[in-house]
């Protein structure tokens, strides 16, 4: 099973819980609709990865992740919602299931987590080959995380080790071999957390 890594612990997630839609302007930008209910998706732990591996059609979504741990969010990290755009069009376009778009085999890119006592004020910023691509915070979000966490509780369950990703904002674009990203946890302009991620292909792999 992957693992993640939390205050010098390894956790193994159960899965990652998602919500599809949740800064208006991404949802501009892709030409959806405001949903009515929060639109939710879950990628196993056999998603998880800490690097890219290059697929045909690969889009970005970085994205502020929250670990659980006793039904509440216990630690606050940066990850890579990584998609396979053309194929979740094709799906959504005949109302079918997105899991071989969004819960392909590496398809979570998630960094270490750290702990925190409050989600309020957290912010990401996306830089892609250094320039600044993605920057949102929980301000924008249309469902705050403690209505995540509670909701997706509710409806899935939450277990002790899940993560948590809270949506994308404006400004997700293609991922080729070579690039580079850096993601920024922050909150008040002050640096929580760096993650540093680039795009191999597959046959980099071991
Ligand atoms: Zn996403």
């Amino acid at each position: 099973m992957r693992k993640v890594l939390f205050q010098e612990h390894f956790i193994t997630p159960c899965k990652i819980v998602c919500i599809g839609r949740n800064y208006v302007e991404h949802i501009q930008e892709l030409a959806n609709e405001i949903p009515d209910e929060p639109v939710y998706f879950i990628k196993p732990n056999s998603a998880i990865s800490e690097t890219i591996i290059y697929r045909d059609g690969l889009h970005y979504e970085g994205e502020i992740t929250f670990l659980i741990q006793k039904k509440r969010i216990v630690g606050a990290g940066v990850g890579l919602d990584l998609t396979l755009r053309d194929v979740q069009s094709r799906l959504k376009a005949k109302g079918l299931p997105w899991e071989r778009a969004k819960a392909f085999r590496g398809s979570a890119v998630l960094s270490p987590f750290v702990p925190i006592d409050s989600w309020e004020g957290l912010a990401i910023e996306v830089y892609k080959n250094g320039d600044l691509v993605q920057q949102g915070g929980v301000d924008l979000m249309l469902y705050k995380p403690d209505f995540l966490v509670a909701d997706m509780d509710r409806i899935f369950g939450l277990d002790d080790g899940d993560v948590v990703m809270s949506g994308t904002p404006k400004g997700v674009g293609s991922v080729k071999v070579g690039d580079c990203f850096i993601l920024r946890l922050e909150r008040d302009g002050q640096n929580l957390l760096e993650f540093n991620v680039c795009c191999l292909d597959s046959s980099e792999l071991r």
